[in-house]
């Protein structure tokens, strides 16, 4: 399911800063190279992401599923000079190329790259964090969130990608597949949560903000 037309998603994109060029060729060559291209967070998503940085101006970010390193380039642009952005990803075929990005884009002394399970390396992890981006898979959603919930900073927030799932959350709850069934009941969750103030973004496939009270 696309959500809006795409001469809608093309005038958004017109009249939205410019995709900063490193990350047009982070956006290229994972296309030309790199399987399931369509993770990257891309144009706008990158640019929502950078400016939510910015008005957070975090000193401590923590992402789990750093793929090609895209949005963790684009979180980082709101970092406090002495910030820094955790990012974990398990997949180890990656990190040559993603560590050759996060060099390039000068941040390569702010970022924790950490190669393993997102569910034993947030714990190896110390202290609090500003902002949490949630993007790795899917059906430990609402587990990243437990562990990482204690550890938020009052007034930090925790951001969570893809909670529309293309619109599969939609589906016959009898029959949804189990990622979906995983997004909806995360949704559920954080609905019920008192401890958050929720907005779910409709932004490309669904942003779930969180604010910690
Ligand atoms: N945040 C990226 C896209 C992430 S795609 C962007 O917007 O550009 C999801 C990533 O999560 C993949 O690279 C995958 O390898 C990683 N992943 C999947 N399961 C994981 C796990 N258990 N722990 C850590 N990373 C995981
Ligand atoms: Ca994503």
């Amino acid at each position: 399911m696309d959500f809006i037309d795409d001469a809608l998603v093309e005038y958004v994109e017109k009249y939205t800063q410019e995709e900063p060029s490193l990350l047009q060729k982070i956006n290229r060559e994972t296309y030309a190279k790199v399987l399931t291209p369509r993770m990257l967070a891309g144009h706008l998503q990158g640019r929502v992401l950078s400016m939510l940085s910015n008005m957070i101006q975090p000193d401590s970010v923590l992402e789990i599923g750093t793929y090609t390193g895209y949005s963790a380039i684009c979180l980082a642009e709101g970092l406090t000079p002495d910030g820094v952005l955790h990012t974990i990803d398990i997949n180890e075929e990656l990190e040559e190329v993603v560590r050759g990005y996060f060099k390039e884009a000068g941040i390569e002394k702010q970022v924790r790259y950490v190669i393993g399970n997102a569910i034993d390396i947030i714990p190896k992890i110390k202290g609090s964090f500003d902002l949490v981006f949630i993007d790795a898979d899917k059906g430990n959603y609402a587990n990243y969130f437990d562990m990482v919930i204690g550890r938020v900073s009052q007034g930090g927030f925790i951001i969570a990608d893809n909670v529309l799932w293309s619109g599969k959350v939609l589906d016959d709850p009898q029959t949804m597949d189990e990622d979906s069934r995983a997004l909806l009941e995360f949704s559920k969750k954080i609905q019920a949560d008192q401890r958050v103030e929720n907005v779910l973004f409709p932004i490309r496939d669904g942003i779930m903000v969180m604010r910690k009270l």
